[in-house]
């Protein structure tokens, strides 16, 4: 069916790897609840058009309710842990994502919904397997920027934009891992446009 006007088009979900999160020049602080495990942890489900712009923050009447999410809050400790400073519990984070972002895609997903729906992508893609099972592991190692692709386009079945930033030495590290999401946030799709990389051709997958 064409569909001349809908809210959004796809869903970027962002993983991010807290070892490239902690050590840059920023630092970070690991949350109340002890250090994350050495694994990606959710950044976002990201509302987006097709032609890279996206909306945010679509619902100003809108708040974060605890209540509706409870029964999550032990999952989304340990998979969607918050890093920045000053140490905190997570709610924060998880506001500032449902208002900015989760708030424009109210037509899909209810509050719990969305998250439920965040949880369930990152078991699905089941990153750090992916890549582990290549042989590119957590270690400090620098590996090449198309067998990161590669690896997870694999496992994913299609190709993520990859995100890099930089430690206090000026690597470019592993940073943030994005997949395309179906506009109902269950299955992964091929990537209508892939976000910039900003990626040396070697890359560091620091350890956390
Ligand atoms: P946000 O304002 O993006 O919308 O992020 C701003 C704050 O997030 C920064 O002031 C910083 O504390 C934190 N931040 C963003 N990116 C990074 C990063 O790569 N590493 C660390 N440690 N903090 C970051
Ligand atoms: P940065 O400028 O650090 O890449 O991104 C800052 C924030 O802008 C992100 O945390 C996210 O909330 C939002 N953002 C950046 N790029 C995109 C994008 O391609 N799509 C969407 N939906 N949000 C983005
Ligand atoms: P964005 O607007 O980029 O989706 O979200 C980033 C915001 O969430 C920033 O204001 C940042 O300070 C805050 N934040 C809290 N914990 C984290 C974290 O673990 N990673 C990132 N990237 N941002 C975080």
């Amino acid at each position: 069916v064409l569909c001349l006007s809908q809210d959004f088009d796809f869903f970027y979900f962002v993983l991010q790897w807290p070892g490239s999160y902690c050590d840059t020049k920023q630092r970070c602080c690991y949350p109340k609840t002890g250090k994350p495990s050495a694994d990606f942890g959710i950044h976002g489900l990201w509302p987006n058009y097709n032609d890279g712009g996206y909306p945010s923050n679509c619902d100003t009447n809108s708040r974060f309710d605890k209540s509706e999410i409870s029964s999550l809050i032990g999952s989304l400790e340990k998979e969607w842990p918050t890093l920045s400073c000053p140490s905190n519990d997570g709610v924060k984070f998880w506001t500032h994502e449902w208002l900015k972002h989760g708030t424009c895609s109210e037509s899909e997903l209810g509050q719990r919904e969305y998250f439920e729906a965040a949880l369930q992508l990152k078991q699905k893609a089941n990153l750090l397997q992916a890549l582990t099972s290549a042989g590119i592991k957590p270690n400090d190692e620098f590996y090449e920027l198309e067998e990161i692709e590669d690896a997870i386009r694999q496992a994913v079945g299609f190709t993520p934009g990859i995100e890099c930033n930089v430690d206090s030495s000026r690597n470019s590290q592993l940073y943030q891992v994005y997949l395309c999401v179906d506009n109902s946030g269950s299955d992964f799709i091929k990537c209508p446009l892939l976000p910039r990389a900003k990626c040396g051709s070697r890359i560091q997958f620091p350890k956390f």
